[in-house]
């Protein structure tokens, strides 16, 4: 067989079983938007069936803030592996145990105790469960457009209706505020268990709050009694050019939720860090109510040990600062040459959106990247924003060969598709 041949057999067999065993109708709509076969990847590039190099500005959502298999991450890995993969769950291990040291030493204040999962959602799950047992009270205030995840409590408290609707009854006792809101929020908190805030968020569209909501968010749930739980699974670990994004606001939450990128991008992990406070209020007296087999198992804390000693070493926020700075402002640029298609570009350090006039205008851009060469994904809960979020490692050159091709591919789409008009 050549090689071609062997791609396309590796295609085909690919696309079929995603067909046939996967997701049929997803299968067929990452078939016709021009999805390749992902085989390898290295830094900020990955490498197609057809050995075709893509720059990833989708960054996989966010989770490789260190690029695809960082050497140190990897080389961590690989020791832990030949040492113990899996705890056997009945002795103390000793990377779980620095990892929690660690997490304590990085995130803001007081914040101390850390639970780990192994995803964003069990993060968030993990967060709300500690703060009903803590408060003693059932309700949570959560932003409308907020993502958490999908299983029933973080979907219970995000924002978008297509994603809860077939599953309702979702958790009762949620109540929504319209992101960035005071106003709102302060004749909702009152008897709340916790209110669930990401500090910029990233699924709704990369919306970012005005400057003083952190700080707002705080006051209110120190007034009322409330648990301000940050979700930094997006935000957190250099995303939004400080190694926090409550770090940017000053603010110190009750507990903070991580994932994505703690492992530098190479083992699924997920966390809560949480006050010491809360955390004895909720299982002082019972230190076995919420638990997790794989949590926080050796290969993902040696990952994580790893990945935050070179998110620190090598100051990978103030990269997300400066490349961030240069893809807000190239992307600007384009923007305001295509004003009848971009309506808004904005965004924190290397987490950017581009809003769209109408979301046609994304069916030909994010394809059209792909075909030259850069990769970009929509916002889950904002069909009208593209994100553009590469791994905080990447250089100035990629963030300009990848304006280039957005540059390009933006004129495809206005010359394709003429001016939509926007739906209201
Ligand atoms: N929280 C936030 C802010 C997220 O952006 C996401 C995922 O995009 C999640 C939670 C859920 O994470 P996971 O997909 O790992 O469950």
């Amino acid at each position: 067989m050549t090689d071609s041949a062997a791609a396309r057999a590796l295609y085909d067999e690919t696309y079929e079983n995603y067909r046939d065993y996967v997701n049929p109708p997803l299968a067929r709509v990452m078939k016709l938007s021009g999805s390749p076969v992902e085989v390898s990847a290295e830094g900020v590039t990955i490498v197609d069936h057809n050995g075709k190099s893509y720059l990833d500005f989708a960054g996989g959502y966010g989770v490789f803030t260190l690029g695809y298999r960082h050497p140190r991450v990897v080389a961590a890995v690989r020791a832990q592996l030949d040492a113990m993969a899996l705890s056997g769950r009945t002795m103390f291990n000793p990377l779980l145990g620095r990892l929690a040291k660690r997490l304590a030493e990085l995130t803001p204040g007081d914040l101390k105790i850390s639970f780990f999962a192994n995803s964003g959602t069990e993060a968030v799950e993990g967060a709300l469960k500690l703060a009903r047992a803590a408060t003693k009270r059932a309700k949570f205030v959560g932003t409308q457009g907020a993502f958490h995840g999908k299983t029933f409590g973080a979907l219970s408290v995000s924002g978008r209706e297509a994603f809860r609707a077939p599953f309702a009854p979702l958790l009762a006792d949620v109540v929504f505020a319209p992101f960035g809101d005071l106003t709102a929020l302060a004749a909702l908190v009152d008897d709340a268990a916790a209110v669930i805030v990401e500090p910029v968020q990233g699924e709704g569209g990369v919306n970012v709050p005005p400057p003083e909501y952190l700080r707002g968010v705080r006051e209110l749930c120190d007034r009322s009694g409330a648990l301000f739980i940050a979700d930094e699974v997006q935000t957190g670990l250099g995303r939004c050019g400080a190694l926090f994004a409550c770090d940017l606001a000053g603010v110190v939450p009750d507990v903070m939720t991580l994932a994505k990128g703690l492992s530098g991008g190479v083992m699924p992990i997920g966390a809560y860090v949480a006050r010491p406070g809360v955390w004895n209020a909720a299982y002082a007296k019972d230190p076995l109510l919420h638990t997790s087999t794989f949590g926080g198992n050796p290969l993902a804390c040696a990952a994580a040990l790893a990945a935050l000693d070179v998110l620190v070493e090598d100051d990978l926020a103030a990269n997300a600062r400066a490349r961030g700075a240069e893809l807000l402002a190239g992307a600007r640029e384009i923007a305001a040459r295509y004003p009848d298609a971009i309506a808004e570009v904005r965004g924190v350090g290397l987490l950017v959106g581009v809003e769209l006039r109408n979301e046609g205008y994304g069916g030909t851009i994010i394809p059209e990247l792909l075909k030259r060469g850069v990769t970009a994904a929509w916002t889950l809960n904002q069909q009208r924003v593209i994100r553009l979020e590469p791994p905080l490692i990447v250089t100035a050159a990629q963030i300009a060969t990848a304006l280039r091709a957005f540059d390009e591919a933006v004129a495809v789409a206005v010359e394709r598709l003429g001016v939509l008009v926007c739906p209201t």
